[in-house]
């Protein structure tokens, strides 16, 4: 596919709000010294390290939007090759909101977490018919966008539009918690509103996009979530009280999350050759409006299996047991069994759920969530 975007390297003039010089002027009267004093150094790091990626230094307020929402919950090598498809397919607000819903959930197939781009969907429909196809240039006003958040709007506003407000994420609530020697719980909203309210007295107003992912790159690469950070490379480790105090394994403080609930399912590989049986989920809930393998709570015997395909009118002919198979999402965890069912043929069906797809049809059209993805492998198989 061609990659229309242009990347361009380590010009901080190319932001329309980051011309700043190498003078930085945090407000240190309000602030504890130990966190204005990371403001030069980190961002003369960035600047001198900061990852190639084709989102960053494009000016756009459109891409930098897309890339926060698929980079939640995904890592950055996963998320490029995403990324480069959705804008070129979608290059703009406008196309993003009026592109099909099929489409939309398969340049979203793999990412997972389908709220995300609905949400995206129905305010570009708002910045389309509000602003013009334009994101607003306001803090206030991109926070009133649907499934924009305080973290997201920051980044656009500070990145895209070089306004001065903070984007707090777990990278910089890691990274700044260490800074200070903080031990409040960083899952509490009060906490995050706290830092937030800090980093924005110390921010210089002159290159706050530089200092918002000066703090995201740190916490990415060098004062890394897993494992040890990399002190010895960071550039403030003179300051940060965690790394003098030898308290960096302690930090940051996180409460447990509550245990996720587990439920046991059943899949159902139903095929009579070339295709295979596919439904689509319910408009609302988990996985709203995706496709799906047909499958049922529980664990079903293969005798119990046999006889839900026949209260479908198919006529199963042979059944085989699959391996079981796991899918996390961030509340409920789906522990699954699977059955490939051969039938007589899936025409016998008068249940108008049904679809028979075969590889082509579900690879073009219908979008299949990663929670299938154990299974969804047969229904492959079968039609090479
Ligand atoms: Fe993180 Fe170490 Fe840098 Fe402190 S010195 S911010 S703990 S990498």
């Amino acid at each position: 596919m061609e990659n229309k975007i242009s990347v361009v390297q380590g010009n901080p003039d190319n932001h329309t709000g980051n011309r700043c010089s190498d003078q930085f002027t945090p407000n240190e009267s309000k602030n504890p010294p130990v966190l204005s004093g990371i403001v030069s150094p980190l961002i003369k790091w960035y600047r001198e390290n900061k990852r190639i990626l084709p989102w960053r230094d494009q000016n756009n307020a459109y891409y930098t939007w897309v890339s926060e929402i698929m980079l939640q919950q995904t890592r950055v090598e996963a998320v490029k090759p995403y990324f480069i498809r959705f804008i070129t397919e979608l290059p703009d607000v406008a196309a993003l909101a009026s592109c099909p819903e099929k489409k939309l959930m398969k340049l979203w197939e793999g990412l997972g977490y389908y709220n995300r781009v609905r949400n995206m969907q129905a305010a570009a429909c708002t910045v389309v018919e509000e602003y013009g196809g334009k994101l607003p240039e306001s803090y206030e006003k991109l926070v009133s966008l649907k499934g924009i958040g305080s973290y997201t709007a920051g980044a656009i506003a500070s990145i895209a539009y070089g306004i001065p407000v903070p984007a707090v994420d777990g990278n910089v609530l890691r990274v700044v918690s260490r800074i200070t020697e903080s031990r409040e719980d960083i899952m509490k909203q009060s906490v995050r509103r706290k830092m937030e309210q800090t980093l924005k007295e110390i921010m210089p107003s002159d290159c706050p996009g530089d200092f918002n992912q000066a703090l995201m790159e740190l916490g990415a690469v060098i004062c890394v979530p897993n494992g040890q950070p990399k002190c010895q490379e960071c550039p403030v480790q003179k300051i940060c009280r965690a790394h003098l105090h030898d308290t960096t394994e302690d930090i940051p403080v996180k409460a447990p999350k509550k245990a996720r609930k587990i439920e046991n399912r059943t899949v159902l590989v139903i095929q009579d050759g070339e295709r295979t049986a596919i439904q689509k989920r319910p408009d609302k809930g988990l996985l709203a409006g995706l496709y799906e393998l047909p499958n049922v709570k529980g664990i079903l015997s293969a005798e119990e299996a046999v006889k839900a395909v026949e209260k479908m009118n198919l006529e199963p002919l042979h059944i085989e047991e699959l391996e079981p198979a796991k899918h996390i999402f961030s509340h409920i965890e789906w522990r699954m069994t699977g059955y490939r069912i051969r039938v007589s043929s899936l025409e016998t069906n008068r249940n108008s759920k049904l679809i028979f797809a075969d590889k082509k049809q579900s690879d073009r059209q219908y979008a299949i969530p990663a929670a299938f993805g154990a299974y969804v492998k047969y229904m492959k198989e079968e039609t090479r």
